[in-house]
């Protein structure tokens, strides 16, 4: 192993400890910015290791937001290039006195956790396991998750930027980072000043060594109201309009093949997220997404429908519809800057690893930042099992991770100014 690998190895092991020790669980009942305080306090360490590392125009402003600035390499005028990761961690499961354990020279087979025996992570659930047979894996210890999405992601970023502090010699554009509060309850992109990112980005918040992601789902949100009226059960022949069970019969017209348990791939559904009624009110709100927008304006469209169908059915019931639409996939914007995309794709290579391009059926930050004006794909941190107890990282992928960030640097740094 030479020297450069074993610094990085060492230096990104030490950071990522480092972060998922601070409790940054994001909080949907808080509207504050960041919506929990330990958000915060990882924010102010960040903000002191960035000024450490010799960035300039560091700044944790008053919403969370950590920002600072890499000057290019002497005689590099190429496009600013951001990269960005999330300080929160979702709160589906506990994220704080985590306590992560190092399954030194991993040998293969099933790994048992200190704090909950009945809990195993098996390469059957996590075939990936297998690829990091000699290395060293590292998970939570059972009663929290790890945190690796995406305190593997910032600590990927903070090492490409030490190994620029140690080697002069390494080539970069100037560097805008940006680490942001509050992905997890989708606010991450909110309260960004996006004058203070690059013309090109990349967000670390992928999964599987060596992943790109330039796509990701259309989505949109569709609330609905049904306001009916209430009579005495036993008097209420061609008066009641219950409108909680006539809400059930309007959800029992979804198509259930266009559910999330039915679709996989390139396929859209319906998804209800809540429902709550009685015979006076009834709420539900359904998330719809696809890849193709046109597939979901059609969803959209079949709603409006099904809305003007049971407004006959049902005279004098009360249907309030709302949709939202709340992000875009950011593949339309990618492939008008296809550099961004390409680039991407040769740094994994060059870093010995196989490009996976994938769609993402989800969101990400970049999708928002697509549509802010900054062309920004996800790249991979090297995670797995997200979101769970069982969420783990090879110390390995991370390194891998930090050397894409350092390759895709030197690349950019040789593309003419205006990208
Ligand atoms: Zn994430």
């Amino acid at each position: 192993m030479n020297e450069k690998r074993e610094f990085i190895r060492k230096d990104v092991l030490d950071r990522f400890l480092r972060y998922v020790a601070v409790d940054t669980t994001a909080d949907e009942a808080n509207e504050h910015s960041p919506s929990s305080p330990g958000q915060k306090e990882l924010a102010l360490i960040l903000e002191k290791e960035l000024k450490e590392l010799g960035l300039t125009q560091v700044e944790c402003d008053s919403s969370g937001y950590v920002y600072g600035t890499l000057p290019a390499s002497e005689g590099v005028s190429s496009p600013a290039l951001t990269f960005c990761a999330h300080m929160d961690t979702s709160p589906s499961e506990p994220g704080h006195d985590v306590r992560p354990c190092l399954h030194e020279n991993y040998g293969g087979g099933e790994i048992s956790y200190a704090d909950d025996p009945g809990l195993r992570l098996t390469p059957h659930d996590s075939p990936e396991m297998d690829e990091y047979q000699g290395d060293t894996i590292i998970t939570a210890s059972g009663k929290t998750l790890l945190g690796a999405d995406d305190k593997a992601g910032i600590a990927e970023i903070m090492t490409a930027l030490a190994c620029f502090q140690k080697d002069q010699t390494m080539t970069h554009p100037e560097l805008r980072i940006v680490f942001t509060p509050d992905e997890e309850i989708g606010r991450g992109t909110d309260k960004i000043d996006i004058k203070r990112l690059g013309q090109y980005g990349y967000t670390m918040d992928g999964s599987r060594a060596g992943e790109i992601e330039d796509e990701c789902f259309d989505a949109w949100k569709a609330e609905f109201i049904f306001t009916g009226s209430n009579v005495h059960p036993g008097f209420a022949k061609g008066k009641m309009l219950n409108a909680a069970e006539i809400a059930a019969r309007f959800i029992s017209q979804i198509p259930e093949d266009e559910t999330p348990a039915h679709t996989e791939k390139r396929e859209g559904f319906f998804h209800l997220t809540g429902f709550s009624g009685e015979e006076n009110t009834a709420r539900f709100a359904y998330i719809i997404r696809d890849f193709e927008e046109d597939e979901n304006r059609g969803r959209i469209a079949y709603l409006t429908q099904l809305k003007e169908t049971f407004e006959i059915r049902y005279p004098g019931l009360d249907i309030e519809m709302t949709t939202t639409h709340q992000y875009q996939n950011m593949l339309r914007i990618l492939e008008q800057h296809p550099r961004v995309t390409e680039l991407a794709v040769r740094a994994v290579q060059n870093t010995g690893l196989t490009p996976i391009k994938t769609a993402i059926r989800g969101g990400t930050d970049g999708a928002r930042l697509c549509y802010k004006g900054v062309p920004t794909p996800n790249l991979f941190a090297g995670g797995h099992l997200f979101h769970s107890k069982r969420e783990w990282i090879a110390l390995g992928a991370m390194s891998k991770a930090v050397e894409t960030v350092i390759e895709l640097s030197r690349l950019w740094s040789e593309e003419p100014k205006n990208g």
